[in-house]
Order: structure tokens, then sequence, then C-alpha cells
């Protein structure tokens, strides 16, 4: 299984990294390796002093696929999920600065939290409301009418460079309100006001 993330994919959490607008989505991966497991707490790297999270819109897999057409999209996918993209900030612009490649950034172990998941059918995907809650306190309040590419199309531009196989994840971007972790937080997200995911930091 893979994981293929979307970055840039809300004009908000663009303007708040101070990122161009990117004219096709933003495309990097995360290997199977990188699953939080179920139940375990984060533990934050050694190699980072600025972990954040970034609360993302997964979708799962469930139809191989190549060269999609955006029309028949709806047919690769059953289940909408939640979870984090857990980032090395500290490293990621170390990296970005030099035009080198995000993974130790993105991609490390235990990097991608992965909730619950729903049937799509549940839900009004053009307009999906989530939560990431901190310690009590809202930090993002996301919205999917507000993704710069939705989940369909997302499909059909990555498919055309990757195979898409039963079981892949696609973490569909964050909205605004990154920020940082510190040990002892507890991150609760919630889509359509279900729990999705509950971890602690440590
Ligand atoms: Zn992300």
């Amino acid at each position: 299984m893979k994981i293929i993330c979307i970055g840039r994919n809300y004009a908000k959490h663009i303007e708040e990294l101070a990122n161009e607008r990117p004219a096709e989505p933003v495309v990097f991966m995360k290997p199977d390796s990188a699953v939080l497991l179920k139940k375990n707490p984060f533990i934050i790297p050694p190699f980072s002093q600025d972990i954040h999270y970034e609360v993302e819109v997964l979708v799962k897999i469930n139809k191989i696929g190549k060269f999609i057409d955006q029309k028949f999209a709806h047919k690769y996918y059953e289940e909408i999920g939640l979870g984090i993209d857990f980032t090395a900030r500290d490293l990621q612009q170390t990296l970005k600065e030099k035009g080198l490649p995000w993974e130790k950034a993105k991609a490390f172990d235990g990097s991608a939290v992965i909730g619950k998941y729903y049937n799509k059918k549940e839900f009004d995907l053009s307009a999906l409301k989530f939560q990431l809650i901190k310690n009590g306190t809202v930090v993002q309040d996301g919205d999917s009418s507000h993704m710069l590419w939705k989940i369909d199309e997302l499909i059909a531009y990555v498919s055309q460079f990757f195979t898409l196989k039963i079981g892949d994840v696609i973490f569909t971007g964050t909205p605004a309100g990154v920020g940082r972790v510190a040990a002892n937080d507890t991150l609760l997200g919630t889509l359509e006001g279900r729990e999705m995911f509950h971890i602690k930091i440590k």
C-alpha cells in the first residue's frame, strides 16, 4: 500500500506558509512504514524541534486504475476518512531551501495517522466539514469546498503518474491552522462531528 499526499490544496494554508499557489497539484508520497499503528502515541522524533500537525481528508482506493478519467474517478473509492500528515517543518524548510526532496520531513515513521473510515454515501463530499482539536481547542477547521482540486480531480491527476491500487490512501491536503505539537498534547480529529482519531503526543 502506498500513501499519496497532496500539498498546497487550500488557499489559506498556502498563505500561512508563504508558499506559491501551484499551477498543478503538489504531490509527494509516504511509504507504508510511515503509518502510525493504531492506538500508539505519536513520538516526537529526535531530528526535529518543530513537528507540525496537518489534518487531512483521506480517500481509500478500492479499485486498481491508471489514467483515470475524472468523470469515472468516483468509482475508485467507497470510503472517506481523516488523518494527520505529520511534518518536520524545520527539516522541510531546510530541504525546500536547498531544492531537495521532502521525504525525511514528511515520510518518516509514524508521520501518517489514518483514522476511521466511513462510506462516502454518508456525506456530501463537496462540503465536508472537519476539525482538528488540540487539547480541547479547535486549531484547524476545514471544509472540502475550499479545496483547490477536488477529490475526483486529484484521482485523475495522480493516476497519470502512479497506478492506483486497492488499499492506497490519498491525503488530500490540509487547511489553514497548522502548528507545532509538544509532549502530552492530545489531538482529536472529527469529520462531520464524528470522532475519527484520538492520539497522544509523546
Ligand atoms: Zn499535508
